[in-house]
């Protein structure tokens, strides 16, 4: 396949193997440069929204999602010292039938990436590159020159139409090929565990999502049945930036009152991670032949469980829109017209849900009347706007009907 018809991308994260499975669906050779050894995805959960899964399953994985993740029955909301929920979201058949028959699941990561590489696997013109210590990309007007250098192994040259960085919140496509800036810390850490579903033991249902909202803290807890595991995602305020190297300590004086959060924390045998928040916004999302997509473009607070969801969305459309346009230009320009707008809002979304789960009274009272008046329906109705969108945006995505 001739250059015009090769795509290379930077990283095999969940942007990167979505990526890849679309364009390689739509014909296009692809070669992606992973700097680990293998699919490395953190141990934790994630939530599949309805707008990701539109994406999912129209490159064939729908199946393959349902048998590893879980649907649950809803998100019951607790205020900090309250031990029964103030509120209920409604998911699992509502939200199925509220989004056309599209669930929303929560599943581990790694079944997630595991599932996206088996994919590949189907795919003779994906082509994965692991051990990449460095790519250097040379932008040459009509296409890239791309020298992949790995460790203990020959570079792999390469001449494509476009490079793509899918590389990350640290993406060196961003800070390198498009000059953009490094990500800001947000002031926040997520701390994150997951342990044997039995250990949970009547603290929580085991149904449903459960979040609780603090005053300066708020936890996340599903169950993964599938693992016979749950996950524990803890978001504690931390005033200084902090490097991955650090590792700071939960301190939380006020999740400590809280008795049953202090059963689940106490539950957990497994170390807690830490994982420094950090954000990315910049309107450079692509420039010449090189373009950045996911995290790269517009890593987010993880509050509104939309990051991977919105990394599967860019991936889906960039793949349909280059399909249908051959000049670069034009196919970039009209990507990030009809991304950028909508990444931001879930951005601020996402910024705006920190601040509120977060609340001290005063304000916390408001709020929570708010809250609590309204139905377990509605809470889910207000989230339309994510959860109902077309991906596509109207065009035919990279699963053309059977000739
Ligand atoms: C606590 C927490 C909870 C979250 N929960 C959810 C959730 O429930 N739902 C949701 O949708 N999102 C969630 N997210 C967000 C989600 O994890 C990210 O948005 C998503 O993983 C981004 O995918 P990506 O492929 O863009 O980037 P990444 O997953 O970071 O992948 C980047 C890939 O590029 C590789 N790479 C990086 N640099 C280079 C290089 N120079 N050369 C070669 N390879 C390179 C990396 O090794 C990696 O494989 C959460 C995030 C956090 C922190």
């Amino acid at each position: 396949m001739g250059p015009e018809k090769t795509i290379s991308i930077n990283g095999a994260g969940i942007a990167g193997l979505t990526l890849a499975l679309a364009l390689a669906k739509f014909g296009f050779r692809v070669v992606i440069a992973e700097q680990h050894h293998e699919i490395s995805e953190f141990g934790a959960g994630m939530q599949i929204s309805p707008n990701a899964r539109r994406v999912l399953t129209e490159l064939g994985l729908d199946d393959a999602i349902t048998a590893h993740s879980f649907e649950p029955e809803g998100i019951d909301i607790y205020r900090h010292g309250k031990s029964d929920p103030i509120s209920h979201v409604k998911l699992g058949q509502f939200a199925k039938q509220r989004y056309q028959g599209t669930p929303y699941a929560v599943m581990h990561r790694a079944d997630l990436a595991q599932q996206l590489y088996k994919a590949t696997k189907a795919f003779p013109n994906i082509e994965i590159l692991f051990g990449v210590t460095k790519t250097r990309v040379e932008d040459l007007g009509d296409a890239v020159s791309v020298m992949i250098e790995r460790e203990g192994k020959p570079s792999y040259p390469l001449t494509a139409r476009a490079q793509i960085g899918a590389d990350g919140v640290r993406s060196v496509t961003r800070t390198e090929s498009l000059s953009g800036q490094r990500p800001q810390y947000s002031g926040y850490v997520a701390w994150r565990a997951m342990a044997d579903l039995e250990q949970l033991g009547n603290l929580l249902p085991k149904d449903r999502t459960s979040l609780f909202w603090g005053t300066d803290y708020h936890m996340v807890v599903y169950p993964l049945p599938q693992r016979d595991q749950f996950n524990v995602v803890l978001v504690t305020e931390f005033a200084l930036p902090l490097e991955d190297s650090d590792t700071p300590e939960i301190s939380n004086k006020s999740l400590r009152k809280n008795s049953k959060l202090s059963a689940i924390m106490e539950s957990i045998s497994d170390p807690w991670t830490a994982w420094p928040l950090f954000s990315v916004k910049t309107e450079t999302w692509h420039k010449g032949n090189v373009a950045i997509l996911g995290d790269a473009a517009h890593a987010m607070l993880p509050f509104q469980a939309q990051g991977a969801a919105m990394s599967i969305e860019d991936a889906g459309l960039m793949a349909t829109i280059l399909a249908s346009e051959t000049d670069n230009a034009t196919a970039f320009g009209k990507w990030q017209n009809l991304r950028h707008a909508r990444a931001t809002k879930v951005q601020d979304q996402s910024q705006k849900n920190g601040f509120v789960f977060h609340m001290s009274p005063p304000l916390s009272w408001g709020r929570d009347a708010v809250v609590a008046g309204k139905s377990a329906e509605a809470h889910l109705e207000r989230l339309d706007w994510i959860y109902a969108h077309d991906p596509f945006e109207g065009m035919v995505g990279p699963n053309p009907p059977e000739e």
